[in-house]
């Protein structure tokens, strides 16, 4: 595995919600091991019994197999769930979109689960069979410090427990974790044609095409589209790997390696027509025309270039009377406003986490932890130097109030403007002022402090509003009701 992969999947959270997970089950049994054979086998013997909770139960139809994270089966009873890191807010529409209908951030988790339903209710059409999805659930906050530590990640991606003597883990699931029924979500996904490319399809009648496909290898004739803009098998040609996108494209298109010369209508920046050229056969970035790209006027307006403007460049190419050589320079722009630049700059860089279980108590899942920030200053001679930084690495300690206090003092002493890489540092400064609100705060002057640091935009850094979230008096005895939870 890549590291980059390794970073990714630990940053996700995935383990140690599914350890904690395991935990809301006292006497759940886990199916071990990767032999297909041998987890059905042991599987099938357990499901003998009346009752039983499994992990990682696998089930063999056919051609499908599913390993089912959770299955708690009582006499016909079974119910599926399937645990994801994704976050989850019970005190929200949670499954649904604003219009109606399952939302686009869910659909895939849906998805999944009525893959999982799917193949369980054929394994036993006699069964009762009801769905649900378990979540880190943002509207609860942490009964005590040191959860996340209590789940220690392994090299090898196992999951290693320390958890204290005599804290009730299943209580502290169960306010952590949300289990979500979503047995008419699933109703919807399996009743209703999904968009698939090339065309709706049931995800029964979808499922026995590919599996079909797979057995006898059968290569399954690609339907290009916008949707390849997000393609996960694509490599640069000429790569060692395979390139699944270019394969796709070549096959569907009659094309060769120079086809791609150019780039391709999926480049075109922040266009939502790409669809639409795909069906007129308009494939090369170089065959768009202008009256593609929709009205606009030639001239930058002084706000920099529209985004049409932009597209349009794109498909030109960079015109050669523009003296920069290889890129496009709003001069007229640029000097507009680094006439608003105060020296000494300020350049700043926070590094953050937000993991699914908190480190910290009063804390919800995926609230964000700022432990580090670099600080650079430019002056007006072009000299750049490293101002500063703040680092903590000490455990067990919340770092963010030390963290904003530390960003204060290195900036508070001109009046230089203040440069991030992105809105995440707002982002995340507004949440310590949240934290420092809803009385997270170890000092309430630090509140006042926070909110009136100088940064270059602050409508950015609103004052926060209650939320509803934040009626917590109810939450807070729930919380403490849970033994062993004194902090
Ligand atoms: S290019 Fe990628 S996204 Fe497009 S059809 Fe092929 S595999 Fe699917």
């Amino acid at each position: 595995m890549a590291e980059s992969d390794f970073l990714a999947m630990l940053a996700e959270g995935g383990y140690q919600v599914g350890a904690l997970a395991k935990l809301r089950y006292p006497g759940g049994i886990e199916i071990e091991g990767l032999n297909h054979a041998a987890a059905e086998a042991q599987t099938r013997e357990y499901l003998q019994r009346d009752s039983v909770v499994l992990f990682e139960s696998a089930i063999r139809v056919g051609d499908f197999f599913i390993r089912i994270d959770v299955l708690v089966k009582s006499g016909n009873r079974f119910e599926l769930i399937e645990v994801k890191a994704k976050s989850y807010n019970s005190l929200e529409p949670g499954i649904e979109g604003k219009r109606g209908g399952i939302s686009s951030g869910m659909l895939p988790y849906i998805q999944d689960a009525a893959f999982q339903t799917w193949v369980l209710r054929q394994a036993f059409p006699e069964a009762e069979i009801t769905t649900a999805l378990m979540m880190p659930d943002k509207a609860q906050l942490a009964p005590l410090d040191g959860i996340n530590q209590m789940f220690k990640i392994g090299e090898r991606l196992d999951v290693e427990l320390r958890i204290p003597q005599g804290l009730d883990m299943q209580a502290l699931a169960e306010t952590l974790l949300a289990r979500v029924c979503v047995d008419r979500y699933v109703e919807q996904v399996l009743n209703q044609p999904l968009d698939f490319p090339g065309g709706p399809a049931m995800l029964g009648d979808a499922a026995q095409n590919w599996a079909e496909a797979y057995r006898n290898d059968r290569r399954i004739a690609p339907v290009i589209g916008a949707h390849c803009g997000g393609c996960q098998f694509k490599a640069a040609l000429g790569d060692a790997l395979k390139s699944g996108f270019h394969e796709c494209w070549k096959a569907a298109n009659g094309w060769e390696d120079r086809d791609f010369d150019g780039g391709t209508v999926l480049d075109l920046w922040n266009f939502r027509g790409k669809q639409q050229l795909i069906d007129q056969g308009v494939l090369k970035i170089s065959q768009v025309t202008r009256e593609d790209i929709g009205d606009f006027d030639d001239e930058p307006e002084a706000g920099g270039l529209s985004r049409k403007q932009r597209q349009w460049l794109q498909v030109g190419g960079i015109p050669a009377d523009y003296d920069c050589g290889g890129y496009y320079f709003d001069r007229a722009l640029a000097a507009v406003e680094m006439s608003r630049w105060r020296f000494p700059l300020h350049l700043i860089d926070f590094e953050t986490s937000a993991v699914a279980l908190p480190f910290y108590r009063d804390m919800r899942p995926y609230e964000p932890v700022a432990f580090q920030f670099s600080h650079h200053v430019m002056e007006a001679d072009g000299s750049v130097r490293h101002a500063g930084q703040f680092l903590c690495v000490e455990p067990g300690e919340f770092p963010n109030y030390r963290f904003a206090r530390a960003l204060k003092e290195a900036l508070e002493g001109d009046e230089g403007s203040v440069f991030m890489w992105s809105h995440h540092e707002n982002t995340i400064l507004s949440r310590i002022v949240e934290q420092l609100a809803n009385g997270h705060a170890d000092n309430a002057a630090d509140d006042n402090e926070t909110r009136h640091a100088r940064f270059p935009h602050p409508e950015c850094f609103p004052s926060p509003q209650p939320s509803p979230a934040c009626g917590r008096g109810g939450e807070r005895e729930r919380l403490s009701s849970i033994p062993g939870a004194n902090g």
